[in-house]
């Protein structure tokens, strides 16, 4: 326990077992989890990349981190991020990230979500933007089927005019049936966004009708 208090930010984030110098992370746990090419897209003109399924190692981590209270595995996060995107940082003028709801943010006391943006943003050098929220409150979309999830979402964000001729990269924690990123990603192209680009850290391996097409490739 006093090594883990003196030492733990060279500990490893996610076992606090092992020594590591950099992602966080120590090499087993590293080699825990599986990097794939996901897109799904979601939009005739806005895909989603992923960098994992949801499940394994990557579901354990955001478990804790979105409901254990775990709030430093930010690091984690960010730095699978920054390595999954780095070398595409060109094509994005601005990272926003999917506003929470007053209720949901100050239930939890912190924004997961939003902590990652903005340290992703400082790492690549492209400006974060609180152009979006929420203009009525939502429910869970956890509970809610398909089409109730697409009528909760329904006309529920607005964005700042100064999106106008931006290029977005859209962050989220993780994609269901993609209905919450399709209606913010079509607020922001209304709103005048250049163009608007996806990013989850995990995706459900779910398909059902009517929710996405599915092709793995590179981004
Ligand atoms: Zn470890």
């Amino acid at each position: 326990m006093i090594k883990e208090l003196l030492f733990h930010a060279k500990l490893c984030l996610d076992c606090h077992e092992e020594w590591t110098k950099s992602k966080g992370l120590c090499k087993d746990c590293l080699e825990k989890i599986e990097y794939i090419y996901g897109r799904n897209r979601i939009l005739s003109d806005v895909d989603c990349v992923f960098p994992f399924y949801y499940g394994g190692e990557i579901k354990n981590l955001l478990i804790r981190y979105k409901f254990r209270n775990e709030s430093y595995l930010y690091r984690v996060f960010t730095e699978l991020l920054y390595a999954y995107i780095k070398d595409y940082r060109e094509n994005w003028d601005e990272i926003i990230t999917v506003p929470y709801t007053d209720k949901k943010a100050a239930k939890r006391g912190y924004e997961p979500v939003t902590i990652i943006g903005k340290e992703l943003s400082r790492k690549l050098k492209i400006d974060f933007s609180l152009s979006s929220r929420k203009s009525r409150e939502t429910e869970d979309q956890h509970f809610l089927n398909a089409e109730e999830r697409i009528e909760n979402v329904k006309d529920a964000f607005y964005c700042n005019p100064k999106v106008k001729g931006k290029r977005i990269l859209l962050l989220d924690d993780i994609m269901t049936s993609g209905a919450t990123l399709r209606e913010l990603s079509e607020t922001l192209l209304k709103a005048g966004a250049k163009t608007v680009d996806c990013l989850v850290i995990a995706s459900e391996k779910r398909e059902e009708k009517g929710y996405w097409i599915r092709h793995e490739e590179e981004i």
